[in-house]
């Protein structure tokens, strides 16, 4: 693509980057913390949130992957670049994590019918510990402004909340004998992770899908198009994005008669021009005039 198609983002892709980088490596350095913590204290909650921190990492390590792949150009065999392949990251990692919450909520449903003896007063010590690192986390991250840091915040503090709830939960398991509390915060967690690969594929399918992005209203476009000078009529307009963030758009401009060289040289530049401001960064126009014939039979007859 040509360089005219840039994106404005708060800060360089580095420096956002690195933040990613800080935090795939927290969360997998907490998703092992957890993973022998759960498998000490016998405490399947803390079991899938480990998972939960797991698959975290997954995508971030995917999502820090892809921030250096996405900026390549398109090439003779991408022609668009390489911005879709994040597409390929969303399904793959979805499917890990329908896969292991299914595994998680089998295990707690297991435990429902057999309780197991779980270590009240470790899970509070290890909850302690966790609200203190990701705590400090969510502090540093709350700077970062770019969509990806936003992202990786809001996973941070969804993790703050799970280890609220295991305290919460073991706090009361240490004074009263309730041991379905443990199985119950695992599968309220497993269901939060299903929640979120619902709300991530169905975005994901609907790019691929080629639907009109959520943020450009398409008649808003249509109007603002019709109103240019020395413009008749447009058709054929289609906006679809490549990856939620780099819209494409494809419009057939219809001329009035006896039009200048410079009147359509005008029209299409002000079409661009509103297409930008819109958010879309790659705009193809054909140019077609009432004369030819094509073209009028569809004027007159829009089907
Ligand atoms: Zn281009
Ligand atoms: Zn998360
Ligand atoms: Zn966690
Ligand atoms: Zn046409």
């Amino acid at each position: 693509m040509s360089s005219d198609h840039s994106h404005s983002h708060a800060h360089g892709p580095n420096d956002a980057g690195k933040n990613i980088a800080v935090a795939f490596f927290l969360n997998f350095f907490f998703a092992i913390i957890e993973l022998i913590g759960g498998i000490l204290t016998n405490s399947v909650a803390i079991l899938s949130d480990a998972f939960h921190d797991f698959g975290d990492s997954l995508s971030l390590g995917v999502a820090w992957y892809l921030q250096k792949i996405s900026t390549k150009k398109g090439d003779s065999r991408f022609s668009y670049g390489y911005k879709r392949f994040s597409l390929l990251g969303s399904i793959f990692i979805s499917v890990v994590l329908v896969v292991g919450s299914i595994l998680i909520v089998a295990e707690s449903i297991k435990r429902f019918a057999d309780p197991q003896d779980t270590n009240a007063a470790g899970m509070v010590l290890l909850s302690i510990l966790g609200i203190i690192v990701n705590g400090a986390a969510v502090f540093r991250l709350k700077k970062g402004r770019s969509h990806n840091e936003k992202a990786v915040l809001i996973h941070m503090m969804e993790d703050l909340l799970g280890w609220i709830a295991v305290m919460a939960g073991g706090i009361l398991m240490h004074f009263w004998d309730l041991p379905f509390i443990d199985p119950m915060l695992s599968v309220i967690i497993a269901v939060w992770v299903l929640f979120n690969v619902y709300k991530n594929l169905s975005s994901t399918i609907s790019i691929m899908l080629q639907e009109v992005p959520k943020d450009v209203d398409i008649s808003d476009l249509y109007n603002d198009f019709k109103s240019i000078g020395k413009a008749d009529s447009i058709h054929d307009l289609h906006v679809w994005t490549l990856d939620g963030e780099s819209h494409i758009l494809s419009v057939h401009l219809v001329m009035q008669e006896n039009v200048t060289r410079e009147e359509v040289q005008k029209a299409k530049e002000s079409l661009k021009q509103i297409a930008m401001h819109r958010g879309i960064g790659h705009v193809t126009v054909e140019v077609e005039f009432c004369d030819e014939v094509s073209c009028c039979s569809y004027y007159k007859n829009p089907c």
